[in-house]
């Protein structure tokens, strides 16, 4: 027996996001059932949902910022309980075995992580779909506590804006003494600032939009620069620890580069469709890296939701209805957000 379920999903990479009905598994021993309160909007949704990465599986039910409460578990369920605050993010299973499995880096499984939507249920067959939907199941072991003070629309965001920021901050260790630039400030972005403000770094933004430069410094930035100015490039020369780079479209990653200390890292963490060149003498001259990352691992997650909780960390949103979702997209890609869609599910159910 399956479980009927609404959901908003997309049939082709040129087509909007229409009401659609998926099927959820009837829950398992292991599996938590989840009714989804709100999901965040990452712009990994619409690269996806529009085709850009070239490895979109149609149907396709996005989101996999998943925050709501436990409605029934199975059997064998010992961490939930019926009514707990929880969340789900990027991958809903992983083989378990292999050593990044083991490290606690489901993320970089070896044989692929399950991906909350775009992706294959463990029999490698049936399709996963995502948040934009009013239930989930999930097994017990990649469901997320939501913590007590935080508000669930808030904290849909950390499931992926916040562990993909926090895991690479805390990983290439931002904290005090170092200098920290985020590039972009949208949904990651933002999250960046945050995060690495609450490690005691000193922050600054680097936007193509010289409008957000008082949200940058309200969200903890000490100084913002805009990429629109040239001089920020000369000014900046050999400045920063750590770049964070979350702008999803192409940029010329060698003037980033340039502005990294000795021995300094940038981070990918945006996916633009192409790929940029890099000259070996942005690397070579400084000895500097220039590294990516992806999201984090479920104890890692659970680490960063703590975190937050601890500093009262959420994301900004801007809280949607199911039905504006097509319009969000638009917006997000024009960079017109103030610093997460989230969608209200509790109103579509
Ligand atoms: P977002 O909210 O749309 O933010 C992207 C930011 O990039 C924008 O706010 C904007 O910041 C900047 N930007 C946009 N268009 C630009 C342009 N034409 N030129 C220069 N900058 C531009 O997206 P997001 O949800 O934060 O996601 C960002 C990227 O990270 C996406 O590619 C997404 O797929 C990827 N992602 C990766 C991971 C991972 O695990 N590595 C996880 C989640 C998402 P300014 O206005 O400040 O310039
Ligand atoms: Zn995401
Ligand atoms: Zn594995």
């Amino acid at each position: 027996m399956t479980l009927p379920t609404k959901a908003y999903g997309t049939t082709g990479p040129t087509n909007p996001l229409a009401p659609i009905t998926v099927e959820r598994r009837e829950p398992g021993k292991h599996d938590v059932f989840i009714k989804i309160h709100y999901c965040g909007i990452c712009h990994s949704d619409v690269h996806q949902a529009r085709g850009e990465w070239g490895n979109s599986i149609f149907p396709m039910v996005p989101g996999h910022e998943i925050a709501g409460t436990v409605e029934r578990v199975g059997e064998a369920v010992s961490r939930f309980k019926v009514g707990d605050k929880v969340g789900v993010g990027c991958f809903v299973d992983s083989c378990r075995e292999c050593s990044s499995c083991q490290d606690g880096l489901e993320q970089y499984c070896e044989r692929g992580m399950n991906l909350t939507y775009n992706g294959y249920e463990k029999d490698g067959k049936t399709p996963t779909f995502g948040g934009y939907s009013t239930q989930i199941v999930v097994d017990e072991n990649y469901v997320l506590r939501m913590p007590d003070n935080l508000s669930l629309k808030g904290a849909a965001p950390l499931l992926c804006a916040g562990v993909t920021t926090y895991s690479p901050l805390k990983y290439w260790q931002a904290g005090p003494g170092k200098r920290v630039a985020i590039v972009g400030l949208g949904g990651l972005g933002h999250m960046a600032v945050k995060l690495a403000a609450a490690m005691c770094a000193e922050v600054a933004v680097i936007s193509h939009s010289p409008k957000k430069k008082e949200d940058a410094l309200r969200l903890g930035a000490k100084k913002f620069y805009p990429s629109t100015n040239a001089d920020t490039f000369t000014e900046l020369a050999n400045h920063f620890d750590i770049i964070i780079n979350t702008v999803s479209v192409e940029l010329d990653w060698n003037q980033y580069l340039n502005l990294l200390k000795r021995d300094g890292v940038m981070v990918l963490l945006g996916v633009p469709p192409q790929a940029p060149q890099v000259h070996a003498f942005s690397l070579i001259s400084k000895r500097r890296s220039l590294v990516g990352s992806l999201i984090g691992g479920i104890q890692e997650t659970q680490e960063m939701l703590d975190f937050c909780s601890q500093h009262g960390i959420t994301a900004d949103i801007e809280e949607i209805s199911m039905e504006q979702c097509n319009g969000a997209y638009e917006r997000m890609i024009k960079g017109d957000v103030q610093y997460r869609f989230v969608i209200d599910m509790l109103a579509f159910a």
